[in-house]
């Protein structure tokens, strides 16, 4: 047993159930778990480990609920930049096709980093092509080397273009062979535990790619496994075209004619529901990660989850892909979320603490998580700590800190702990060498753009 001690944070706050927040105070970690928390004075002064939080913000680690990290490879690419989905989509699929297992462990591991230093301490991904090998197994490879709390989604691709989809059949695998290996990754990585740091999902990629076959089949095989299901859904008009032609419904009715609803299924975008189908969302307590950046980025609109949540939908932010944010940044999902909905429903739609407690306490129940979320004791040691001295923060924390790390521009964090383990310490990881990090990405991402330029 090991304990750590994060002593002396100017302000602490829990995000419980009251919203508490604390002056002067310190949290005491056993292990993985938080056992006590309070004001400095009244709780232990010494542990195996301590942090001096003197000058920060602490705040339980934010959930990223949706990403395509092998994307970080494919930024800003020229020809994707002002584009829509589908033909954004297509201009990116070859050059996806071209990944490798290393080139999807280091964009994981480099996605990683990013949301980490951000704050992000759980994150779940969706990758839905794995070409030339590549398997789950690399992205889970770098998730324990980075030590981030890991949803692990095997998504896929079968409805290439030959059969009315929009990938090229180079893209897609075979559907029995998808479902074999959802069945060995399950058996082989999911953590149903308390505190578990992997957990599986079940991911057909969206309408257009993927058959309505699979989406059942993975729907029956999650749900006898007890592991949870992800999809992109409502994302764009050209989606909702795509399923009035091909099926008659639109991509809610499709999905809840497969039985894709409910408090084990989360739908990444969610912008074009209609009224009937967010109350049905609600009543479902189906998950929606909403992805602010994203939809501005391509152009898809607004989703309008203060309605879902209002409904009863469980809503948690996603930076999406990497393709199409293009950072992994959970502090800017938050503030793009907050401001998004004023421009849309007017000042008063969105508080910096709402947009915060979206990403966080509405993460967590969007990933179905009830361990972490809340720094409280018996929850997961999963805190991250922002210095409130920082020059972007300057004239606003003094007057409100939590609310400054919205409205204001927050470095990146100072400490970041997740499973009881220091990650980020001084605003430094403690053990990943990001400059090599960042050159073997850089060198693998030239690679794979300039054949498809030849
Ligand atoms: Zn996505």
């Amino acid at each position: 047993m090991t304990t750590l001690l994060l002593r002396n944070a100017d302000v602490i706050a829990t995000f419980d159930d009251a919203d508490s927040a604390l002056n002067n105070a310190s949290i005491f970690v056993r292990d993985n778990v938080i056992e006590q928390i309070g004001p400095a004075v009244a709780l232990p002064q010494t542990a195996d480990a301590t942090i001096d939080a003197r000058g920060l913000i602490l705040i339980p680690g934010l959930v990223n609920t949706h990403h395509h990290f092998y994307q970080t490879l494919t930024r800003n690419v020229p020809g994707t930049q002002d584009v829509a989905l589908f033909p954004w989509l297509v201009r990116l699929y070859p050059i996806w096709a071209r990944l490798t297992p290393d080139a999807i462990r280091v964009a994981s591991a480099l996605a990683m980093a990013e949301l980490m230093r951000s704050g992000c301490t759980t994150a779940s991904d969706h990758t839905y092509i794995w070409p030339n090998g590549a398997r789950l197994d690399d992205q889970l490879e770098a998730a324990a080397e980075m030590g981030i709390r890991f949803h692990a989604s095997r998504g896929s691709m079968s409805v290439g273009q030959s059969q009315g989809g929009l990938p090229p059949d180079s893209c897609v695998e075979d559907e029995a062979a998808i479902m074999r290996d959802s069945q060995r990754v399950i058996e082989r990585y999911h953590d149903a535990a308390r505190f578990a740091m992997t957990r599986i999902v079940l991911a057909p990629c969206s309408p257009f790619s993927v058959s309505a076959e699979l989406m059942r089949e993975s729907l029956a095989l999650a749900r006898i496994s007890g592991v949870h299901v992800h999809t992109h859904l409502a994302e764009t008009l050209d989606e909702e075209r795509y399923c009035l032609e091909r099926y008659n419904m639109r991509p809610v009715e499709l999905a809840e004619s497969l039985g894709w609803v409910g408090d084990d299924v989360w739908h990444a975008h969610m912008v074009h529901p209609n009224a009937a189908e967010i109350t049905r969302l609600g009543i479902t307590r189906t998950g929606v990660a909403h992805c602010p950046t994203s939809n501005m980025r391509l152009g898809s609109g607004i989703a309008p989850v203060r309605a879902l949540a209002r409904a009863g939908a469980r809503v948690g932010l996603g930076v999406d892909g990497s393709a199409s944010n293009d950072s992994s940044d959970m502090r800017d999902e938050v503030r793009q979320a907050m401001l998004l909905h004023r421009v849309h429903e007017g000042p008063e739609a969105m508080s910096a603490h709402a947009a915060l407690r979206m990403a966080i306490r509405g993460g967590a129940s969007v990933l179905g998580r009830d361990d972490i979320g809340v720094l409280a004791p018996g929850m997961a040691a999963d805190i991250v700590g922002y210095r409130l001295d920082a020059l972007g923060l300057a004239g606003g924390a003094v007057h409100d800190p939590l609310a400054s790390l919205v409205f204001c521009k927050p470095g990146n964090v100072d400490v970041s702990i997740i499973n009881g383990r220091v990650r980020i310490a001084d605003g430094a990881f403690v053990d990943v060498d990001l400059p090599r990090l960042i050159e073997r990405h850089n060198r693998i991402a030239r690679a794979l753009v300039r054949d498809e330029l030849r």
